[in-house]
């Protein structure tokens, strides 16, 4: 018997209309666990590098994490992998909501899908029938609109339904997989979901998931459960509120919004505003986000409600989560009204809400620029307001500069010239950033920006205090309880850190510590990718319930898996170098890892150079950043190291 897992992935072809049930190997659990860990090998194995992203050979692979299903807290990922038309590597983007637990309850751990449909189509997934159905009478709706529409064809109000809206339809790279509930939007996802002609995949399952010690599961569970009402009493004090507690709720009920308001940057990542915030504003914003806010709602299996239900006057209800709540208010110089208005139609187009904004100030920094003219932006309005729904609508039909624009900054900029390239200030790895522009190098983020294949800093960052707290006293205090550590050289780390002087950023953490902080750091977000479980409650906050020492009793338990501490990140280890050499394979190297020019004011180049070096070779990888034959033997990837032998990658770069 499987425990945790299903055992078995739905293998569809869409060229052939052909859908099969396959059982996978369980050795390849214990190797990788599963969600991003199976991926990767998947793609690694399935996938060659040289397959373009809109390729039929390319795979689009929805996953649920392996304790997805189960009691679990928070277990509730979906993990969408493919390679990315934005960065033509592996992207993998997430959401939570409730569909992948429902597909492990209709029996599936993975949908894989190869080949394109020639018509518009949708899956539908009802435990153990599973059928292609015509999708031609939904081409154009929006993805909301569409999980409604699917729901109430099928008669199935329980339906979890994942889909796409236009921009997805027509393959714009910032396009999402919307799920009503969350969504998984960065790296390009839906436009491949959109290439293979895929408007939607709905799932029903109403089968049990078996776990190996049920008792000792569900009382780890309930300490979990525990200790999040605990933690909640208890925010972390001395930070910013979105970092004192848990999950990310505080967007959605707190409606102060100095920090992010005057911190980040407005426009294309272009202008900060000190000044931002006054007590006018803020009771104008508390009365808007009041007066749209329905209810407050979690993920599966959640306490945490970090999502709320938007409801703004005639147009329909819809779900926002996190900063997206800024993102178009903060790209057009607008107020929190617009956002939310806009933030409506642009989940129906099913786009991504941090890289979308982006591009469209980014159009109208370059028309004020003359670098784009009168003529591409011919029937726009002149308003702030009105540009950006002009854009919008351009960029998710492909109409006119539309079109340039629906492939991101990186691609819009190579294609129009003229300095453009200025403009796309804002990527790593030719995909749009946070715009948070900062002074003085922080060496830790550095080396996240740098190297991490996720994209999205808030998927690779936690644990860590962003900042030394000023005071001993208040650095003695957080480290009291602070269990989550893997190593108590930690506390030293963050007890020794100083605001100024020479125990301070850029040069402290020094490179060494710069490289444990880190790995800790991914080490949390690759487990928690490979189990499903919500970075909200284990790799992202401080102080999180889920962590290395309880992660591994979870899997035991869980699974009938014999796993300890050194076991769990061995696993970590080979997950997180197996998706470096899929990377590697399709041309990453050093070069690329870099953060933007000017996301920091004050650069240390030598410093930096150290500090990739250090991290590397902490990962057993060399100085281009491909991992050595010695290190992948050691995890098991000896297959990987013949590979990268045979293609040259190893015997001729490496360094
Ligand atoms: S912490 Fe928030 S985002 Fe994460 S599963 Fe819970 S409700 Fe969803």
């Amino acid at each position: 018997m499987r425990y945790a897992e299903t055992g078995y992935n739905l293998e569809i072809d869409l060229s052939r209309g052909n859908i099969e049930r396959v059982e996978t190997d369980p050795k390849l659990t214990e190797l990788h666990l599963g969600g991003l860990g199976t991926n990767s090998k998947i793609l690694w194995d399935r996938v060659p590098p040289d397959i373009e992203p809109f390729s039929p050979d390319n795979l689009l692979i929805f996953s649920t994490g392996l304790l997805c299903g189960t009691p679990a807290p928070g277990a509730n990922r979906t993990i969408v992998t493919t390679y990315s038309p934005q960065t033509l590597l592996m992207g993998y983007s997430m959401m939570g909501g409730f569909w992948a637990p429902e597909l492990k309850y209709a029996g599936y751990d993975k949908v894989i899908f190869r080949g394109k449909s020639p018509n518009l189509v949708y899956v539908w997934i009802n435990n153990d029938k599973v059928e292609i159905r015509d999708a031609s009478h939904l081409r154009g709706k929006g993805a909301v609109e569409t999980a409604e529409l699917i729901r109430q064809e099928l008669k199935e109000p329980k339906a979890q339904v994942a889909a796409i809206g236009l921009a997805g339809e027509n393959r714009v790279y910032t396009a999402s997989i919307e799920q009503g509930r969350s969504s998984a939007s960065r790296q390009g996802v839906g436009a491949v979901m959109g290439d293979k002609g895929i408007k939607a995949i709905a799932v029903r399952g109403t089968k049990d998931i078996n776990l190996a010690r049920p008792a000792e599961f569900i009382k780890l569970c309930n300490e979990v459960l525990q200790y999040i009402k605990a933690r909640e009493q208890k925010p972390v004090p001395g930070v910013m509120p979105i970092l004192a507690g848990l999950g990310s709720p505080a967007e959605m009920k707190l409606v102060d919004e100095e920090w992010h308001t005057q911190n980040f940057m407005w426009g294309n990542a272009r202008e900060r505003k000190r000044d931002f915030w006054n007590k006018e504003i803020e009771e104008k914003w508390k009365q808007t986000q009041e007066s749209v806010r329905t209810r407050l709602i979690s993920c599966y299996n959640c306490p945490m409600k970090c999502g709320a239900l938007i409801s703004v006057p005639g147009i329909s209800t819809y779900m926002m989560k996190c900063f997206s709540k800024l993102t178009y208010t903060m790209a057009s110089f607008s107020d929190l009204d617009f956002g939310f208005r806009i933030a409506q139609r642009a989940t129906e187009y099913g786009v991504d809400g941090f890289s979308t904004p982006q591009v469209m100030a980014f159009a109208v920094e370059l028309k004020e620029a003359g670098i784009l003219t009168d003529q591409d932006f011919a029937g726009c309005p002149s308003d702030n307001e009105g540009r950006f729904y002009w854009l919008l609508d351009r960029i998710v039909r492909r109409e006119g500069i539309g079109d340039i624009l629906a492939n991101g900054t990186y691609w819009a900029a190579q294609q129009i010239g003229k300095g453009a390239e200025a403009y796309a200030h804002n990527n790593i790895k030719k995909h749009e950033q946070l715009p948070l522009k900062l002074g003085m190098l922080n060496p830790v983020y550095f080396l996240m920006y740098s190297t991490g294949e996720k994209i999205n800093i808030t998927q690779i960052e936690g644990q860590f205090p962003q900042a030394p707290f000023p005071t001993m006293e208040e650095r003695e205090d957080f480290i009291k309880d602070w269990i989550q550590v893997p190593d108590e050289k930690f506390k030293k780390y963050l007890l020794d850190w100083e605001m100024r002087g020479e125990r301070s950023n850029p040069y402290y953490p020094t490179v060494d510590m710069s490289v444990d902080i880190v790995d800790w750091q991914e080490m949390m977000h690759y487990i928690d990718d490979a189990l499903g479980v919500c970075a909200g409650l284990s790799a992202f906050p401080l102080k999180p319930p889920y962590h290395i020492h309880n992660y591994p009793a979870f899997i035991s338990s869980a699974t009938g898996i014999d796993m300890d501490e050194a076991g769990l990140k061995q696993v970590y280890k080979r997950n997180r170098t197996l998706l470096r050499a899929v990377n590697v394979r399709r041309g990453l190297r050093r070069a690329d890892e870099k953060p933007p020019e000017d996301h920091w004011k004050k650069r240390f180049p030598e410093l930096e150079e150290k500090l990739l070096d250090a991290y590397y070779k902490f990962k057993g990888w060399d100085k281009q950043g491909i991992p050595t034959k010695e290190a992948l033997q050691e995890l098991d990837l000896a297959y990987v190291a013949e590979d990268l032998e045979q293609r040259g990658i190893i015997k001729n770069e490496q360094s």
